[in-house]
């Protein structure tokens, strides 16, 4: 789960991250007055997306007056913001942020995540702040400093410090690196945070760091113990089929191919694409149905299958361990009575009364499904079907 800019800052102030003074803002009217709150001179308007890159694409702007803050609010408020991070389709700004404008001397890059081959979170830092560091981390390496943390004993001072020199830091500057730092690996570890990201990590002219951008995402395997940041979801922010999928407890990800699948568990799940674009297909969708599936989550995978106009064709693969395969089937037939479903289903059904099962599904006469004896077979006649 992500938040907001304006979320992740709330977030930050309470831990002692050092931020501006702002105010979130849903009209032009709003925003001018939060902007009359703000003891400042020059005030930034940001759009709330789920996105960076919004500077480039329009989506920060920097005035100098509450009645300049009211129109560049009403000119982004509704606008649909593409950056390189939303995708062509873009989003629909309908949050703002109102800041207070600092002037800032320096920018830098400083982010926290899960190493997955560590084990272990890691601080990353780097002097290239503000611009793309997806960029600067695949052609100029050596410019990312990292600090591997040791969830036992934390963010340790020696490592502050070495950051500190690669950053190039003044002796005064390093202690508010030192103090930033710190109390940025709290909010990591005590949100059950799965990413942090502040670029630019401003530096002031008088030697203070400012979090001016703040991007977080969440473990969402530890979310039943974060309510506070359960209530910063933003539903309009996420792909909605993904939203009406989590509500019955699946797991379904939009992807760009036309093999719609429907699979149980997240590593059958995972095997069933990587059988399909071995066979020259693309997957539609990665969509686990979980542990126990039956009639009425079938049903719902196919809806949320069927809702992505461009599947051709869908791969039921089913292994009954936990739930028999006589039961899946019967869901099948079900599903085909409640959903209209215009795409041939290519069914494969192994384990627990597979035979019964496909005796099932071949008796049931409904002329979309076509059965498959084992895992390769099921790819390929999918496969065959979309490319004919
Ligand atoms: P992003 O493009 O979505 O990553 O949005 P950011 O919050 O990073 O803003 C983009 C850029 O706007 C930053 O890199 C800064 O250069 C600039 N910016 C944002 N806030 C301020 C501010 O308070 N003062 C100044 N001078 N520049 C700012
Ligand atoms: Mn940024």
């Amino acid at each position: 789960m992500n938040i907001h800019e304006f979320q992740a800052k709330q977030i930050f102030k309470t831990f002692d991250v050092p931020v501006l003074e702002g105010y979130h803002a849903e009209t032009p009217e709003q925003a001018e007055k939060a902007a009359e709150k703000l003891s400042s001179d020059k005030y930034v308007v940001k759009a709330q997306i789920h996105a960076g890159g919004r500077g480039k694409a329009g989506g920060v702007k920097i005035v100098s007056s509450p009645k300049e803050v009211h129109d560049a609010a009403q000119e982004m408020l509704g606008k649909t913001l593409v950056t390189h991070q939303t995708g062509p389709e873009g989003k629909t700004v309908k949050k703002l942020y109102v800041e207070a404008a600092a002037n800032i001397t320096g920018e830098f890059y400083l982010g926290i995540t899960l190493d997955r081959q560590q084990s272990m979170p890691v601080m990353m830092a780097s002097t290239e702040g503000g611009v793309e560091i997806e960029k600067v981390a695949e052609e100029t390496t050596e410019k990312i400093l990292k600090a591997t943390i040791n969830p036992l004993y934390g963010l340790q001072a020696f490592q502050i410090r070495e950051m500190a020199f690669g950053l190039g830091l003044t002796k005064e500057q390093m202690k508010h690196f030192g103090k930033f730092a710190a109390a940025l690996y709290n909010v990591y570890i005590e949100n059950d945070a799965s990413l942090i990201e502040i670029n630019p990590l401003a530096l002031l002219d008088d030697d203070r760091l400012i979090a001016l951008d703040a991007k977080m995402g969440f473990d969402d395997n530890a979310l039943f113990r974060q309510k506070e940041i359960v209530e910063m979801r933003d539903f309009s922010e996420e792909e909605p089929t993904e939203t009406e999928a989590d509500k019955y407890g699946m797991s379904y990800v939009k992807l760009d191919g036309n093999v719609g699948c429907m699979v149980n568990g997240a590593g059958l799940a995972m095997s069933t694409m990587d059988i399909i674009k071995y066979k020259g297909g693309e997957p539609a969708n990665f969509l686990d149905v979980g542990g126990g599936a039956s009639a009425e989550t079938v049903a719902k995978g196919m809806e949320i299958i069927l809702n992505d106009s461009a599947v051709k064709a869908i791969f039921i693969n089913i292994f009954g361990g936990i739930v028999r395969c006589d039961r899946i089937a019967n869901g099948i037939i079900q599903a085909t009575q409640h959903v209209d479903i215009p795409v041939p289903v290519v069914v494969r059904l192994d384990g627990t009364n597979a035979h019964e099962a496909m005796d099932i599904l071949k008796n049931s006469e409904i002329p979309q499904l076509v059965a498959a004896k084992d895992l390769n077979e099921g790819a390929e006649k999918v496969v065959h079907i979309v490319k004919n």
